[in-house]
C-alpha cells in the first residue's frame, strides 16, 4: 500500500507516484505469455519517459521503442543496449535518422516510401547499412477511441500492403538498407482480440510472400496497444493475446517484438493533488485542486475516465462534483459529476491510472512548473524528478530580456 498522505507531506503536491513493483509484475506477466518463442519486449518510452522508469525496465531486460531521437538518447542513458532499441514514428528528421544509424540501433521503423529514400541516402553518406523494418497499416479497425486508433488507412501511420512489398524489394536490393523486421501497431487501449489477430494474420502472410521472393525477415513486431483497466473495461488476457499472435506465425522462424507502453505503467501511477477549496455555481458543485490539465491532460484531451479517490476524514454523504484545476480553460477538469464526500482545504485527491501518458503529456501552460515524480519500490520511496521551479521555467528566456 502506498501512503499517499505521507508522500504528499514529504514531497508536496501536485505529485506523481509510480509503483515500480507493479511495473515489474506487468512486465513479467507479458514476457511469460510469449515464452513459447524468442521475444523481446521493447518498452514504449513515450508512455512514461522518466529516466528511472526506463532504467527500471532496462534492468529487467527490456528493450525500448522510441518515437524521437530524444527518446533514443533516454534509452541509451537508462542502459538499454543498442541492439534492443527501435526507432519508430511517422516523421523523422535527417538528423534523427543519421544519429539512429550511427548509434547502430536494432532497426528504424519506416512509415513511408519517402522515408525509405531518406534513410537510404543518409546511410549511403555514412557508408553504412541501416537495419530497417516497415510499419504496415493492415486497415483493421481496432475498436478503440478514434484519437488513439492508428491501423486504418484514414490514419497517418504505416503503409498499405502493396507499398510495403514494393519497399521491401527496394530495400533488399539496396547496398545501404537491410530489411530485418516487419511492424504493425493498430492502436492503443485495445480491449478486443480479434482486430489484433486479424492484423497479425495479414502481416504474417506478407512475411510468407516475402519469403517466396527470398526476402527473409528476423523480427515480427506486433506493436503495443494492450489495454488496461481504467474503469470496468474487460481486458484481453495476456496469454490469449500472445497465443493469438503466435498462432499466426506457424512455420515462420521469427523473434517476436512487442512494444507495450500503457500496459506496463498506467496502473502503476497515481497523480496526487491537494484540495484548494470547493465552490458552487448555481446547482453545480466544483472541487478545485492544485493539479491541473498541464499535469495530466488525458481527461481534457480524450475525456478519458480516471478513477478518483479522496483521502479525507469527512463523513459527509457523497455528492456529484466536477473536479477541476486552476488553469484558465473550461477544459481543465479531471472528472465531471463524480461522487465524492464534502472535502476540506488540504484533503488529498488521488487520480488513479496516471502512470502512462500522464507526466509526459504535461506542459508549462499558465507558467506552472511540472510536478515532482516519486518512485516506490520494495516499500521505499525516492524522488526521481524534482519539481520544476519558476527559475527552470524562465531559464531559456531570461537572457533575452532587454
Ligand atoms: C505508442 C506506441 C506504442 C505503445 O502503445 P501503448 O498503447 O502504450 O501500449 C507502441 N508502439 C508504437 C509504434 C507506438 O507508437
Amino acid at each position: 500500500m502506498i501512503d499517499f498522505k505521507q508522500l504528499a507531506q514529504e514531497y508536496k503536491t501536485p505529485l506523481y507516484i509510480y509503483d515500480l513493483d507493479y511495473m515489474s509484475a506487468q512486465y513479467t506477466e507479458l514476457k511469460d505469455a510469449f515464452k513459447a518463442r524468442k521475444s523481446i519486449l521493447c518498452y514504449a518510452v513515450k508512455a512514461n519517459s522518466n529516466l528511472s522508469v526506463v532504467r527500471h525496465f532496462a534492468k529487467m531486460g527490456s528493450g525500448a521503442d522510441c518515437v524521437s531521437i530524444g527518446e533514443v538518447r533516454r534509452a541509451f542513458l537508462a542502459g538499454i543496449p543498442a541492439y534492443k532499441i527501435i526507432f519508430s514514428g511517422v516523421g523523422k528528421s535527417d538528423d534523427e535518422i543519421r544519429e539512429a544509424i550511427e548509434k547502430d540501433i536494432l532497426y528504424i521503423n519506416l512509415e513511408s516510401e519517402a522515408e525509405l529514400g531518406r534513410v537510404e541516402l543518409i546511410a549511403k553518406e555514412l557508408k553504412a547499412k541501416a537495419r530497417i523494418s516497415i510499419r504496415v497499416n493492415p486497415n483493421i479497425d481496432p475498436q478503440t477511441h478514434p484519437y488513439i486508433s492508428t491501423g486504418l488507412h484514414d490514419n497517418k501511420f504505416g503503409v498499405d500492403l502493396n507499398s510495403a512489398k514494393r519497399m521491401y524489394i527496394k530495400a533488399n536490393n539496396s547496398d545501404n538498407l537491410d530489411p530485418v523486421g516487419i511492424h504493425f501497431h493498430i492502436g492503443s487501449q485495445l480491449t478486443e482480440l480479434k482486430p489484433i489477430y486479424e492484423s497479425a494474420e495479414i502481416v504474417a502472410d506478407l512475411v510468407r510472400s516475402l519469403q517466396n521472393i527470398k526476402i527473409e525477415l528476423k523480427f515480427f513486431d506486433v506493436g503495443g496497444g494492450l489495454g488496461v483497466k481504467y474503469d470496468n473495461e474487460s481486458l484481453i488476457p495476456t496469454y490469449d493475446y500472445a497465443q493469438a499472435i503466435l498462432a499466426t506465425l506457424k512455420g515462420l522462424d521469427l523473434t517476436v517484438i512487442c512494444e507495450p507502453g500503457r500496459f506496463l505503467t498506467a496502473n502503476a501511477g497515481y497523480f496526487v493533488s491537494k484540495v484548494l477549496y470547493e465552490k458552487q455555481n448555481g446547482e453545480k458543485k466544483f472541487v478545485v485542486i492544485d493539479g491541473a490539465m498541464n499535469d495530466l491532460l488525458r481527461p481534457s484531451l480524450y475525456k478519458a475516465y480516471h478513477k478518483i479517490e479522496a483521502i479525507t476524514d469527512s463523513e459527509s454523504e457523497e455528492r456529484a462534483v466536477d473536479i477541476v484545476g486552476p488553469v484558465c480553460e473550461s477544459g481543465d477538469f479531471f472528472a465531471k459529476d463524480y461522487l465524492l464526500p464534502e472535502l476540506k482545504h488540504n484533503d488529498l485527491v488521488v487520480v488513479h491510472s496516471a502512470g502512462a501518458y500522464g507526466f509526459g503529456m504535461g506542459s508549462n501552460y499558465n507558467t506552472r512548473g511540472r510536478s515532482a515524480e516519486v518512485a516506490v519500490e520494495d516499500g521505499k520511496a525516492r524522488l526521481i524528478r524534482k519539481r520544476e521551479t519558476f527559475d527552470d521555467l524562465i531559464a531559456l528566456e531570461k537572457e533575452f530580456l532587454d
